[in-house]
């Protein structure tokens, strides 16, 4: 079978993991801080580990004080995960269209969206192309909104030769089974914004203040004080000791998906009305591989066809207003549009050769 993506693991993760279950110390600790020095060694900024990309964006939404009365305006098209963290917090998520090419949030009709309620808007780094910065922070700036930054997808992924977390104003990662790095289950927060850094860093630990500290010492503390709700989003050594692992190849990683990239983009260009997200190469690094299938095509007997075949493949994603809890009425002409015509091809690490040309070569005989 053909995965459609999947964890890579090596002799390092082992290595890695064995050592934490040898210390019999398995909660957050030293491991957990030598991940957030590492990442930050990359990142350039201030790191904050928590177990899950969603637990992320949540903390990093209630870091800037989002909650009931709010709204944050994120894209249609993402994983639920970008929604539920939003309502997590008691705000409103309000759903946007997508231009058509990224796939990416659209400023201008995200412009119409923005009310006196609006707080924050959540770019979502779509298949790890990077959305524009310059977009951003012009619409930031525009309407006075924090940002939170969806990077899933996009951990490798360069703009103008900067990493995705190396700038903006707060930016989230994934660090699940199937993202360009995993730990099993994580996530982190990235900002220069020492306040939201100080805040998520007690808000992982149910709130207690400056537990952190002690935790990365193996320790904990007694006597400590709350001042507002907290969620048990910490990071294990478990899963940072397998994160480091990955953060130690993740060169290769990157290369090696950047490569599968170009050998789709090969194989595929001769294909009449299929298109590309990831149309050329630049500094991002693909998490998943999405076409776009030419407008008559019959996607579910295209799917049932390349299963035959054992090459599994995905729809990213559903768009969210159109679900039951965050149904929403408006201009959504471009994402209905397209959305039943993405098609996800496998992407992953391990991937060969031979099948990145099975994939294309299945493809280009259904469509020809
Ligand atoms: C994976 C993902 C998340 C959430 O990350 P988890 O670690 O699975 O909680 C959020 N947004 C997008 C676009 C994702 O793909």
């Amino acid at each position: 079978m053909i995965r459609l993506s999947k964890s890579s693991l090596s002799s390092i993760e082992r290595v890695n993991l064995d050592r934490v279950l040898e210390s019999e110390f398995l909660g957050m600790g030293a491991e957990v801080k030598f991940f957030e020095e590492e990442l930050s060694d990359l990142l350039g900024r201030p790191v904050c580990c928590v177990n899950s990309g969603t637990a992320a964006l949540h903390l990093a939404l209630q870091a800037l004080s989002i909650g009931p009365g709010d709204e944050v305006l994120v894209p249609t098209i993402t994983y639920v995960a970008s929604f539920q963290a939003i309502s997590a917090t008691g705000a409103k998520p309000v759903a946007c269209d997508i231009q058509p090419e990224t796939l990416h949030i659209d400023y201008n009709k995200a412009a119409s969206l923005v009310t006196s309620a609006t707080k924050a808007v959540m770019p979502v780094h779509y298949a790890g192309r990077v959305v524009a910065p310059f977009d951003t922070q012009e619409f930031a700036q525009r309407f006075n909104l924090r940002v939170v930054e969806d990077a899933a997808h996009a951990f490798g992924s360069k703009y103008n030769d900067s990493f995705v977390g190396s700038f903006g104003d707060v930016v989230c990662f994934s660090f699940d089974g199937i993202k360009n790095i995993t730990c099993g289950e994580g996530g982190c927060i990235v900002t220069n914004d020492s306040a939201v850094i100080e805040r998520v860093k007690n808000q992982r630990l149910l709130g207690v203040e400056k537990d952190t500290e002690r935790r990365f010492e193996n320790q904990r503390s007694w006597n400590f004080e709350v001042s507002e709700q907290g969620w048990r989003y910490h990071m294990s050594d478990i899963n940072a000791a397998i994160g480091r692992g990955q953060l130690k190849r993740s060169q290769s990683f990157f290369k090696r998906r950047q490569k599968i990239a170009d050998l789709y983009r090969n194989n595929l260009s001769s294909i009449p009305d299929l298109k590309l997200v990831m149309e050329s190469p630049d500094g991002s690094v693909p998490h998943i591989f999405p076409v776009i299938l030419p407008q008559d095509v019959d996607r579910n007997h295209l799917r049932a066809k390349l299963a035959d075949l054992e090459i599994q493949t995905g729809i990213h994603y559903q768009p969210n207003h159109l679900l039951k809890f965050y149904r929403q009425q408006g201009d959504f002409s471009i994402a209905e549009k397209l959305y039943s015509r993405i098609l996800s091809l496998p992407m992953h690490f391990d991937l060969s050769d031979r099948d990145v040309a099975k994939v294309s070569r299945s493809l280009l005989e259904f469509l020809q």
